[in-house]
């Protein structure tokens, strides 16, 4: 790959002859040894198939990999599975976008054919994301390659829906769910965006049975219809007398109480809450503490149902203005208010949610979260930085039972069954056709329900669900997992009750919630803002050694990084640095032939600081202060080694070479984990052709 002539006649290091042909040297040398004592298991945060690298996730892997190989040259044999999420809605989506263009919906092909689509695109676009991990140099087995919709991770998230069914902590309800009219699918509460967007505030009168007026404050005047109660705070002074009162609700004249709850906000609009159990969460469970009854006039698609009266089969927005000319018209209306609302958008699509009664799969949560909060309380997981540790455990204080069904068609099947006759009402779970009859109607028309789960409850299972062979069974816990803080509920809390409840173990001893890559000026990095930074782009101008130096050299464990190139420009000097440093210590070795000479004082003095050094930076490793890490190697390299090291070495000198050769040769081991390529092309050309991270640096 390269001569010790190649070095002495180039001055400059040139990364983009060598980087690729390094990568691909080490590669069977990344495989994880299934027969070994000492293990350091890392797991991946799995991209989704849709997905292109960002800085996130290069900040993220960049961060594993330098932990990766620094516990490596520490005699560990590391464990650190590539994968990808089949990421349902998000795939979907993307494939719905591809027949749009073709003049076609999903619904056109037939859910056989579609899914057919899907797989055909997942197998060529598929791969790309893991394809652009691999240029960041990152050290990952891929002969083990892990998919969620891989046969077994499939039947290990059916599997996990049938125990937890058994445990009694699965159920069926109809609520109300946020669903996307365009996806036709319910989402999370962590799959909803809110977008500032200018709205009205509508001031609507409701007469007192008694005479008089309640005035409610609203931004969906469509909603009224679906009313069965108003409702005030027991400790609004202003209002508490109108409790147990009747209004007769405008333009349609059913009778609704107004009810005390401490759930309602005095300080929205009047202070009087308007109750629509079907069409809002917290209406809902309003309802629930007052028996109210719940009302749809909203459908799946945003229109207005057959409880909608007169309005029946309208689309929502167009209901909303009759509504308000009607309420106008009949002296309803108080006053409007122009207003910035948040309105709440599928993160998915962009389209506005609505909230819908639905029949969805839900999992108790309560139980599950004690075990999440114990397994961090009793120091079992460690949640770093810990001030990560507060929302961690006030989310899981205040947690809801999980909505983990979505009606789309791409994703892992829910085992459950439903009677054509009977509807909804009559459903059985198992993973074959049932073979008993219907209670209903004593007949066995079981039809699949045609849900998937939500990705999430299916990534919740990938510390153990990945583990297919008997071998790769004992690679559980692992020890590190790295995230977002985003998705520190999405994913890292679901994965610690998920291991708690099916292998009785924490899934792994350390999440490290790393910092946000912003831009420079602070904003958020986005594709669409047009804010982002394309690693891609920064490898092609740099190459990986640098890029990861940049990344490395700005991050602290405790901020985020306020991305700026400067850094990048000083790492390509510093591996011109290195490089020139090796090429005079090869020069030198050549004309120093004869050099026995013992120990100088110069010697023991780089020794010393070499041994300094090395700790310092082990130290900052085990607390993922890598830039601190980074910046002290930096420092010794450039300071100490050239200098003043290497300087001592022009001319005549006392120095021995056996000294020089261990100065270099542990200099190059601790730059490796930052810099590999570089670092590995020197040590092929200068001491042997192995694979650098299996060599040991002594601590
Ligand atoms: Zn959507
Ligand atoms: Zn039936």
């Amino acid at each position: 790959m390269i001569t010790k002539e190649y070095i002495k006649e180039n001055t400059r290091y040139n990364p983009f002859n060598f980087e690729e042909k390094i990568y691909n040297f080490w590669l069977p040398y990344f495989r994880a040894k299934t027969k070994s004592k000492k293990k350091f298991i890392i797991l991946i945060a799995p991209p989704n198939v849709t997905g292109s690298l960002h800085m996130g996730h290069a900040l993220e892997n960049i961060i594993l990999d330098v932990i990766a190989r620094y516990k490596r040259m520490l005699g560990f044999d590391v464990i650190w599975l590539p994968g990808t999420d089949h990421a349902g809605i998000a795939t979907q989506n993307v494939v719905e976008k591809e027949l749009k263009k073709e003049g076609l919906t999903r619904f056109d092909l037939g859910k056989k054919k579609f899914i057919q689509r899907v797989w055909e695109w997942t197998k060529k676009y598929g791969g790309v994301i893991l394809e652009q991990f691999k240029k960041l140099g990152l050290s990952l087995d891929w002969s083990r390659k892990k998919f969620t919709l891989d046969k077994k991770y499939v039947d290990w998230v059916q599997k996990a829906f049938i125990v937890y069914y058994k445990k009694g902590l699965i159920y069926k309800d109809l609520r109300p769910v946020n669903f996307c009219p365009r996806c036709q699918t319910s989402l999370s509460d962590l799959e909803v965006e809110y977008k500032e967007s200018p709205g009205k505030l509508y001031f609507i009168k409701y007469p007192l049975k008694d005479g008089g007026f309640v005035t409610i404050a609203t931004t969906r005047p469509e909603t009224i219809l679906g009313d069965t109660a108003l409702a005030v705070n027991p400790k609004d002074k202003k209002n508490i007398s109108l409790v147990r009162k009747i209004v007769l609700l405008p333009i349609v004249g059913r009778e609704l109480p107004i009810v005390s709850d401490l759930k309602v906000d005095p300080n929205f609009g009047t202070g009087v809450l308007k109750i629509t159990p079907a069409h809002s969460l917290i209406d809902y469970e309003i309802g629930l503490n007052h028996k109210l009854p719940i009302i749809s006039v909203i459908s799946f698609e945003a229109k207005m149902n057959e409880n909608a009266g007169e309005f029946a089969g309208l689309d929502y927005l167009i209901c909303r203005e009759k509504i308000v000319e009607r309420l106008t018209k009949e002296n309803f209306i108080e006053k409007i208010e122009e207003k910035i609302i948040p309105l709440p958008v599928c993160s998915r699509c962009g389209t506005e949610i609505q909230v819908v009664p639905s029949y969805e799969w839900f999992l108790r949560m309560k139980n599950l979260a004690q075990l999440a909060i114990k397994a961090v309380k009793n120091k079992e997981v460690e949640i770093y930085p810990h001030k990560f540790k507060k929302p961690y455990f006030d989310w899981l204080n205040n947690i809801k039972d999980w909505c983990i069904s979505r009606k789309i068609w791409w994703g892992q099947q829910i085992p459950a069954w439903r009677c054509s006759n009977c509807g909804e009402k009559s459903w059985r779970i198992s993973l074959k056709k049932p073979k008993i009859k219907c209670k209903l109607c004593k007949q066995s028309k079981w039809e699949p329900t045609n849900e998937v789960f939500d990705t999430w409850f299916s990534s919740a299972l990938w510390p153990f669900a990945i583990l297919y062979t008997k071998e790769e069974k004992k690679w559980y816990p692992a020890n590190l997992v790295s995230s977002a803080r985003d998705i520190l509920h999405l994913w890292i809390t679901r994965m610690i009750f998920s291991g708690k409840f099916f292998m009785k173990k924490k899934p792994f001893d350390i999440a490290f919630i790393h910092p946000t890559v912003l831009t420079k000026e602070g904003k958020r990095m986005s594709k669409s803002l047009g804010t982002g930074i394309d690693p891609l782009d920064l490898i092609q101008k740099y190459g990986t050694d640098v890029l990861r130096f940049g990344i490395i050299w700005q991050l602290s464990a405790h901020q985020d990084l306020r991305f700026d190139e400067t850094p990048l420009e000083q790492g390509a000097k510093f591996l011109n640095k290195i490089w020139n440093a090796y090429r005079f210590y090869l020069l030198t070795k050549e004309s120093k032939k004869e050099n026995k000479n013992k120990p100088s004082k110069e010697d023991q003095r780089i020794l010393k600081e070499l041994q300094k050094t090395k700790k310092f930076v082990f130290s900052k490793i085990e607390k993922f202060e890598l830039g601190l890490a980074l910046k002290e190697i930096y420092r010794f390299f450039w300071q100490e080694v050239c200098d003043k090291y290497l300087e001592s070495w022009k001319g005549e000198t006392k120095n021995s070479l056996k000294s020089l050769d261990l100065v270099m040769l542990e200099s190059l081991k601790l730059m490796h984990p930052f810099l590999p390529h570089l670092t590995q092309l020197l040590y092929m050309a200068l001491f042997k052709k192995v694979p650098l991270f299996r060599e040991k640096i002594a601590s």
